[in-house]
């Protein structure tokens, strides 16, 4: 597969709607693969972008991910970004002339018994409905696709088009492309507010000063709460702390991305193995004051997973209330304590994680942990991303809440945002994506299928 380009007329930006002086047509708020894809996109239709990161770029979740780049799975709202996306993926290392470790091996979910295969086949109808190439497999076929592994499967799931690319690179190769079709991309330059002018967003309070725009697109992640309430919006995120290891360099395992009970696992091009977890206790959410927002649209994913959360108690919830205080540096400056911010890898999950893998694969002998690291997931009540403009602040523009299916989405969704600002339509249907959802209660339930 290959990524096709945009039809010529496609491509063009749309005349400028109620033409202001402004220094840019868009400006982009948040480093990581959404806001950069979006920059790439914008910047390859001609509009005058700016994108400002507060800290380093890719520092945040699109350099700490697992890597997977997956349309099985999704949920169905979601499958026709995923296969968009995954079209981007195929072409995009040539597109940008860049090595992102780009792999298309597939993508195998063992299932453990009839309850999995049920889901399974049902995530295969609906992916299969949007013309991805799932299907169910027996426990033959899974033991003749992955003879390595160990264990008694009662079949998978499994997607060939789906890939795998190292996170840090992918981002990466997005902002260079971004730079080279025309946008301005400024580090250490958090945003602090912004401005709104005749009902519209009009531009953005930095570090280094205002910036001018007719549009704006919060692209900032786990942040992007805290943002939109700074123009009155009400949007429901969670972040979650995940935890990522990989182990020290092993023979060629698999080129598959593996999903089974709760663990997760890709092999690297240095052959190190990535090792996530998505079990009891592995999701840890630190308190803070927004946690306690919006707690109701969160209740019934919390009780129906309750077991995946753990709830911590500690410096998050203390620096949230300071930048609440009127007056105060952090007030003035609410994401300056945030800058290079690492959040901690949690011990019991690596060593978890490591003892499943040794488990699957016992016949790796000594396997160990090379490095750790742990990352925000930034997530919405129904578990779908927030992606187009707010009706009633026009000029204001969401991408972000991608709950954990961002890195594979990023370019599917960098690409749409850039099509509805330059044209005003999209080739995908975002509308169950829209923000005014939560507000119109008008989710869909979250749903579980790996
Ligand atoms: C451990 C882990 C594993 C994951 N595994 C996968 C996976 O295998 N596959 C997959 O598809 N997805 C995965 N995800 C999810 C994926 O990484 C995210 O959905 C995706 O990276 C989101 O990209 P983003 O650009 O929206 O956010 P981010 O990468 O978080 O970028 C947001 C940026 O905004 C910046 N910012 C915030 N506030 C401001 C401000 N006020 N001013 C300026 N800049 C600001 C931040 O500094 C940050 O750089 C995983 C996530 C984690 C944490």
């Amino acid at each position: 597969m290959t990524h096709s380009p945009a039809a010529p007329e496609d491509i063009r930006a749309r005349p400028k709607q109620g033409a202001s002086n402004a220094a840019f047509d868009v400006i982009v708020i948040g480093g990581g693969i959404v806001g950069l894809s979006t920059a790439y996109f914008l910047a390859r239709r001609g509009m005058r972008v700016i994108l400002l990161e507060k800290g380093r770029l890719a520092w945040e979740q699109s350099s700490r991910n697992w890597g997977f780049v997956r349309q099985q799975g999704r949920d169905p709202a979601e499958l026709p970004m995923a296969a968009l996306s995954n079209r981007i993926w195929c072409g995009i290392e040539k597109e940008l002339d860049a090595d992102m470790e780009w792999r298309q091996g597939g993508n195998l979910a063992v299932a453990h018994n009839e309850d999995d295969l049920d889901r399974y086949a049902e995530g295969a109808g609906a992916a299969q409905a949007a013309g991805i190439d799932t299907r169910v497999l027996t426990p033959d076929q899974v033991g003749a696709l992955l003879p390595a592994m160990q264990g008694r499967f009662a079949g998978g799931l499994y997607t060939p088009s789906d890939g795998q690319a190292d996170p840090l690179k992918a981002t990466l190769a997005f902002a260079k492309g971004a730079r080279a079709a025309g946008a301005d991309l400024r580090e250490h330059c958090a945003v602090n507010a912004i401005h709104t002018s005749a009902g519209r967003a009009s531009g953005v309070a930095t570090d280094a000063g205002d910036l001018r725009g007719d549009a704006v697109v919060c692209a900032a992640g786990s942040h992007s709460g805290f943002l939109g309430r700074m123009v009155g919006l009400r949007l429901p995120l969670r972040s979650m702390r995940a935890t990522v290891a990989a182990t020290t360099p092993l023979p060629p395992l698999t080129g598959l991305g593996i999903w089974s009970a709760g663990l997760g696992l890709r092999q690297a091009r240095d052959g190190s193995v990535i090792l996530g977890r998505a079990s009891a206790g592995t999701a840890e959410h630190d308190l803070t004051l927004e946690s306690l927002r919006h707690i109701n649209l969160f209740l019934p994913i919390f009780l129906r997973n309750r077991d995946l959360f753990r709830l911590r108690v500690g410096m998050p919830l203390v620096r949230d209330v300071l930048r609440h205080l009127p007056g105060t540096a952090a007030a003035r400056r609410p994401f300056g304590h945030l800058v290079d911010e690492e959040p901690p890898a949690n011990p019991k999950t690596v060593q978890s994680s490591l003892g499943l893998f040794n488990q699957y694969f016992p016949q790796r002998g000594q396997v160990g942990i090379a490095r750790a690291w742990a990352g925000m997931i930034d997530a919405t009540p129904d578990l779908l991303p927030v992606l187009g403009e707010v009706q009633d602040l026009p000029g204001f523009f969401f991408a972000t809440g991608f709950s954990g299916h961002g890195f594979g989405l990023g370019p599917g969704a960098g690409h749409t945002l850039a099509e509805l600002i330059a044209l005003g339509r999209t080739q995908i249907d975002i509308r169950p994506m829209r923000y005014e959802r939560f507000a119109q209660g008008d989710m869909s339930k979250a749903r579980k299928i790996l």
